[in-house]
């Protein structure tokens, strides 16, 4: 059993050990600023010295890497590969009507990677010295010596287009943009708001990967994350409302969407749960809306689609390339070059560009995603879905942004044409037990629909099914199409990646209930 958790959108920021410096490295090093009086603290903390530091680092591995490659290489093996990460976050939390908490990050480090025999041997530091990298290269290759390899003859660099750059913009306009979505939150929620809780965080992440193919690649990755929850209540009934927004952008993310307006869709969506009945439980017609966020494709189909999970033999889709796996309404995509999204980037955590890959068609299975490991298990070429969460962790098989493509039906239309259903405006986290493709959903906004309808709002309800059997059962397909951003979790990773649909109607679901 394998079972995945699609959380709320979160950038990391590290909290380690906050060693002392010494020599060439990088300290991976977070300051907490609590209350309200010290986050403009943050904007003195140095971190030049740092940066020069990772220059010095790219040089070292841009002059030596062959001699590191050549050492990993000694004894045996496929593929060798050095990954150098140095990413910054800052993370702001406002809550109570202040600024609660600023983190400041900076972390840094090498990973090497062996693949010999189709094992991984990895190792990592954040004090990339020379004679630490060489130490342990020769431990991976288990030999002392050094081979000769081809490197440096392909070279790719890639940066991510921002308008308004994070890293140039001050702590005051975080502080701005999160008391604007405080300030809307209780215009709209007026005396039912009990707390009102916005982050925003922004991280630039920049990567190098050199390896054993003559590969060299470099990537710059900005991200923006903002979310909005708001808690109302009434007469002892409490409901919260939350909405996301980011993606691989600066802060002009707030230019096409104001901090208001995810703060007014967070609050209404309390607001009309604080009216809402309890969910009824048993089968009923599901139609989910385009808004719903991508947890369905996300869970029920994607992670079984990753070819590692397909070659351990713990996907419901493996050995089916070629076989009818969902209705022939249904098309699935992963896509990360789709600008601006979440999952976005120009080359994987293995150098490898990234890629549109068309998943199921019509229906119809054509292939899984993968890593260089996987790919190499079965003589194919990586469709750039290799990921790690930073330079600790060797990569695995990772989404991008995953989406079932849109149809042609009027999204209205769907809802007038359904007897009796649920029509589900905004889906939480979920799980899946990849193996048999059983998942359980939050639901946190959903309605009844009677007689084609929508009635009254209900609450409490998860949805329960299977997700070859819900995608074989789509008998509709909007024209539309909603994003939504994430963290997925897998194997202790955790990786940005955006999810949509279109509004999707399945015949036959099991919800959950609370209604007694
Ligand atoms: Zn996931």
């Amino acid at each position: 059993m394998d079972l995945h958790i699609f959380k709320q959108p979160s950038l990391e920021v590290n909290l380690l050990n906050q060693q002392e410096e010494k020599g060439i490295f990088f300290p991976a090093v977070a300051k907490t600023f609590q209350n309200s009086k010290n986050w403009a603290l943050v904007e003195i903390y140095p971190f030049l010295k740092v940066l020069n530091t990772m220059e010095k680092v790219k040089e070292l591995l841009l002059s030596k890497g062959g001699y590191i490659l050549s050492t990993l290489l000694s004894n045996g093996g496929q593929y060798a590969e050095i990954f150098f990460e140095h990413s910054r976050t800052t993370r702001v939390h406002y809550e109570n009507g202040k600024v609660d908490k600023v983190l400041h990050g900076f972390d840094g480090g090498v990973g090497l990677r062996l693949i010999k025999d189709f094992k991984v041997y990895y190792g990592y530091t954040n004090e990339p010295t020379l004679s630490n990298l060489l130490e342990i290269a020769k431990v991976l290759a288990k030999a002392d010596g050094q081979g000769p390899v081809n490197w440096g003859l392909i070279k790719r660099v890639g940066t991510t287009d921002v308008k308004i750059d994070p890293d140039q913009t001050p702590l005051s306009y975080r502080v701005e943009i999160l008391e604007r979505a405080n300030q809307k939150a209780r215009e709209v929620g007026g005396d039912k708001v009990k707390q009102v809780q916005a982050v925003l965080m922004d991280k630039t992440r920049e990567i190098l990967v050199i390896n054993s193919l003559g590969e060299i690649g470099e990537d710059t990755q900005k991200r923006v994350v903002f979310f909005v929850e708001t808690v109302v209540g009434e007469n002892g009934n409490l409901q919260r409302g939350y909405e996301s927004l980011g993606g691989l952008v600066g802060f002009e993310i707030f230019e096409q969407t104001p901090p208001e307006v995810i703060a007014e869709k967070a609050t209404r969506r309390a607001l009309t749960m604080l009216k809402a009945k309890p969910a009824p439980a048993g089968q009923f017609t599901v139609v989910i809306s385009s808004e719903a966020g991508g947890t369905m494709i996300h869970e029920a189909v994607g992670h079984g689609l990753e070819a590692d999970l397909v070659q351990k033999g713990i996907s419901v889709y493996a050995g089916k390339i070629g076989q009818k796996v969902a209705s022939e309404l249904v098309t699935v995509i992963d896509d990360a070059t789709l600008p601006h999204h979440n999952g976005s980037f120009s080359i994987d955590d293995e150098g490898v560009p990234a890629q549109k890959k068309v998943l199921i068609s019509e229906g119809v299975l054509q292939g899984y995603m993968y890593d260089r490991l996987t790919a190499m298990r079965e003589g194919k070429q990586s469709t750039g879905n290799g990921r790690r969460q930073s330079y600790r962790f060797a990569p695995i098989v990772r989404m991008t942004n995953t989406y079932i493509a849109p149809g042609k039906d009027n999204p209205q239309d769907i809802i007038a044409d359904t007897k009796k259903g649920i029509y589900i405006v905004k889906m939480g986290g979920g799980e899946v037990n990849t193996t048999t493709g059983d998942f359980v959903f939050e639901v946190m906004e959903a309605y009844l629909i009677e007689n084609g309808k929508i009635t009254y709002p209900i609450r409490g309800a998860t949805l329960i099914g299977n997700g070859p059997k819900a995608l074989q059962d789509v008998d509709a397909v909007g024209n539309d199409l909603g994003w939504s951003i994430g963290t997925c979790g897998k194997d202790g990773q955790g990786v940005p990646v955006t999810d949509a649909q279109p509004t999707l109607r399945i015949k036959k679901l099991t919800l959950g209930g609370t209604e007694v």
